[in-house]
């Protein structure tokens, strides 16, 4: 399938680009004092830290500041698109009159990205000629509605694109995961399951369906996640210390800078290693 996505996939698009974007994510999102944000924050008002370049003053020092939430967002390449195409370099800084619909377009875009990588990790991974083709028509679909114009996108129902994109994907990794070793005798491990705090260090993930499972802070240092389905995965201070994530399927930057990694944990080609896990030890 890699001759379709080639054709169709960019994923050198899917990735936060923010040298070509108005700091959108600064300012058109929300956030709420927490473990992630030393303040309150509404959706449409500049960040304090955010330069009249677009630029974040506090870039270096962002996790010591109480910003760690800035550390974990990606846009998927959704702040570029929406910057330089859907408002074609009109910046709301210097144009009042596109705020509004900017900040509105912004969350969608991100969306409509976000299930563009879905689709383009499961074209990457799958070798089934009638899935792939499949995928790739939706792929195409999602992306030619992220090149409407502002009025359009901020329309678009993404909750029905995405339930439209769901089983597409769960058979594209069904199928990927059955020709791969592993097995699974451990009840605890299925879609959707509670493993918070759960040390799985000894258990065989390889080709297991954990999507949806609630990770946060559980213990997967030195495991091997070859095919295991992380789709929608919550990894917060998941301990991957040594882990194998490179062959795991539909990862994300979010979930790998949301978790605690170290020089031996393995990435996916093309993901960047967090600065944080910079002082981690080698388990
Ligand atoms: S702290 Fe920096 S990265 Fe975070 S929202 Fe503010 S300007 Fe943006």
């Amino acid at each position: 399938m890699s001759r379709t996505r080639l054709e169709l996939g960019r994923r050198e698009d899917l990735g936060g680009d923010c040298a070509n974007c108005f700091g959108l994510c600064c300012v058109a999102l929300a956030f709420s004092r927490s473990s992630d944000f030393p303040v309150d924050k509404p959706a449409g008002e500049p960040c304090v830290n955010l330069v009249d370049d677009d630029s974040c003053a506090i870039h270096d020092r962002l996790r010591p500041s109480g910003y760690r939430g800035c550390t974990v967002f990606d846009c998927f390449g959704a702040g570029q698109k929406v910057s330089r195409q859907t408002f074609a370099g009109s910046s709301w800084r210097t144009d009042a009159g596109v705020r509004g619909e900017m900040f509105a377009v912004f969350p969608v875009m991100r969306r409509l990205h976000e299930l563009l990588w879905y689709l383009d990790c499961a074209l990457a991974f799958t070798t089934d000629e009638a899935i792939g083709t499949a995928l790739a028509e939706q792929f195409e679909s999602v992306r030619r509605l992220t090149a409407g114009e502002p009025g359009s996108v901020r329309q678009i129902d993404t909750d029905a694109l995405y339930d439209q994109a769901r089983p597409l994907l769960v058979r594209a990794s069904a199928a990927h995961r059955s020709t791969g070793a592993g097995s699974q005798p451990d009840r605890r491990i299925r879609p959707g399951a509670d493993l918070v705090g759960v040390d799985l260090r000894r258990v065989d993930l390889r080709s297991a369906d954990l999507r949806g499972a609630l990770l946060i802070a559980s213990d997967l240092r030195g495991v091997d996640l070859s095919r295991c389905d992380l789709l929608g995965v919550d990894l917060r201070d998941a301990n991957v210390g040594g882990a194998d994530l490179s062959s795991a399927l539909f990862l994300t930057q979010p979930q790998v800078s949301a978790a605690t990694g170290d020089p031996a944990t393995r990435l996916p080609e093309g993901f960047d290693r967090p600065a944080h896990w910079e002082h981690n030890a080698l388990t």
